[in-house]
């Protein structure tokens, strides 16, 4: 398995990532970094959730510290060395909070700028110097025309979630800006979809660009067969160890939020007859090997983990993935569910929702564009919980219809069984 010293990055940036908790590069990072530290333009077509902003901000950081982490060169007044161009504020904000972590351990300067807020410490920002912008257009070009940021030092450009950036209609802004960008630079574009107008705005910024795909998470989504269920957070051990009657279950993921969640419901499990185990970072690296291996052979059904852990295992034939607990962070919820259904084969993610995740459900399925349907028919459905007030009114006989998505065939069907 690859990880980040296998990809040859400069020590200090490895540090970085050790301290952010990263162990595994995802896909996407996998595939992106080393074209990238060769100094080739990319093509991504990755969503946010795929790790995208490490795949291209890590190379970056590298190409411009240099191998040893120190030769980020000297800070000329108005004139960064790379720019990241997002659609929108909140993108630009995150890249660069990203960036900032990632180059804590680096003698390297980023500053963002975007719209809606006063220019002047953004102004200040790159006349003491940077070696990295991040902009929204808009306000790239204001500052441009008032000459206060100059592009003709940058070497490397990218581009961030192209198809928003289109869809908000910023694609003469963006020609404006590539026409100020030297035409010798290394390019990376990145894009969830690829529609003709990415592609045909790709085509005139790549030169000879590797292209590579990380599965969007609506993919994912959609290949896997969601089920809900309404369950108090004291019956949810009870629910689990019901479902788990069901033979069907033959090899299954179960996701805690927490390590000590993760013991409590491995514990309760093993307890109950159910050959399981936990796997989360305050194991030893022999124990989780341990745990991996009983899993991958089949001498453990049930392997509970929480989200960290989980992004290293790669187990072919996991018939079901149990969220336990409901993750806070949408984007897991894809990450979770694709562990199962992998390499084409149908898989069964089964949620747990209790009466303080109801908002986390809200946030899944805005990202996944379905309603998950709804079990009612097991001993511990809570009426109450599916009915609570920020549930955006979706009662029991009512699932809610999302109000930009695709239908899901699924919706609203109910099925008898406890776990199919
Ligand atoms: P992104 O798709 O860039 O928005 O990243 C999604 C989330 O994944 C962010 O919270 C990152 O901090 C996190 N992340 C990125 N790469 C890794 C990794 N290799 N291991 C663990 N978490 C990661």
């Amino acid at each position: 398995m690859t990880d980040f010293a296998g990809l040859k990055l400069a020590q200090p940036i490895l540090r970085a990532i050790t301290d952010e908790g990263y162990t595994i590069p995802t896909p996407i990072q996998i595939k992106s970094i080393p074209p990238l530290l060769e100094g080739r333009d990319l093509l991504g077509v990755a969503q946010t959730g795929t790790g995208k902003t490490a795949a291209f901000a890590l190379p970056l950081l590298h190409r411009l510290a240099g191998d040893a982490g120190n030769a980020a060169g000297k800070l000329q007044p108005n004139k960064p060395r790379a720019l990241i161009l997002a659609p929108t504020r909140e993108l630009a904000g995150q890249i660069n909070d990203s960036l900032r972590s990632y180059s804590r351990h680096l003698d390297l300067r980023t500053a963002v700028i975007f719209g809606g807020v006063s220019a002047r410490p953004q102004i200040q920002a790159l006349t003491r110097g940077i070696h990295v912008l991040v902009a929204t257009p808009g306000r790239l070009l204001d500052l441009m025309n008032q000459g206060k940021v100059r592009l003709d030092a940058v070497e490397v450009f990218i581009l961030d979630e192209a198809d928003r950036m289109l869809d908000m209609g910023f694609v003469r802004d963006v020609k404006k800006i590539v026409a100020a960008v030297p035409a010798r630079r290394q390019t990376a574009l990145f894009s969830a979809t690829m529609p003709s107008s990415v592609q045909s705005l790709a085509s005139g910024l790549l030169n000879d660009p590797v292209r590579v795909e990380a599965a969007p998470a609506a993919t994912t989504a959609e290949k896997v067969t969601q089920k809900i269920f309404f369950v108090p957070k004291e019956k949810k051990r009870a629910l689990l160890s019901e479902l788990l009657k069901d033979k069907d279950i033959e090899r299954v993921l179960i996701f805690t939020r927490t390590k000590h969640g993760a013991n409590r419901v491995a514990r309760h499990l093993q307890e109950n007859g159910v050959h399981s185990d936990a796997i989360h970072g305050n194991k030893a690296q022999n124990a989780r090997q341990r745990a991996l291996d009983g899993f991958r052979s089949g001498s453990i059904r049930a392997l509970v983990a929480t989200d960290i852990a989980a992004r290293g295992i790669d187990v072919d034939g996991v018939t079901h993935v149990i969220n336990f607990e409901l993750p806070n962070e949408p984007e897991s919820y894809v990450h979770r569910i694709g562990r199962t259904a992998r390499a084409g084969a149908a898989g069964i993610a089964i949620s747990f929702c209790d009466h303080e995740e109801r908002g986390y459900l809200r946030d899944i399925e805005k990202i996944i564009r379905q309603s998950v349907p709804v079990i009612e028919d097991h001993p511990y459905h809570s009426a109450e919980i599916a009915n609570a007030p920020d549930s955006g009114k979706r009662g029991p006989q009512q699932t809610r219809r999302p109000s930009h998505g695709r239908r899901n065939p699924q919706r609203g069907k109910r099925t008898a069984r406890i776990a199919a």
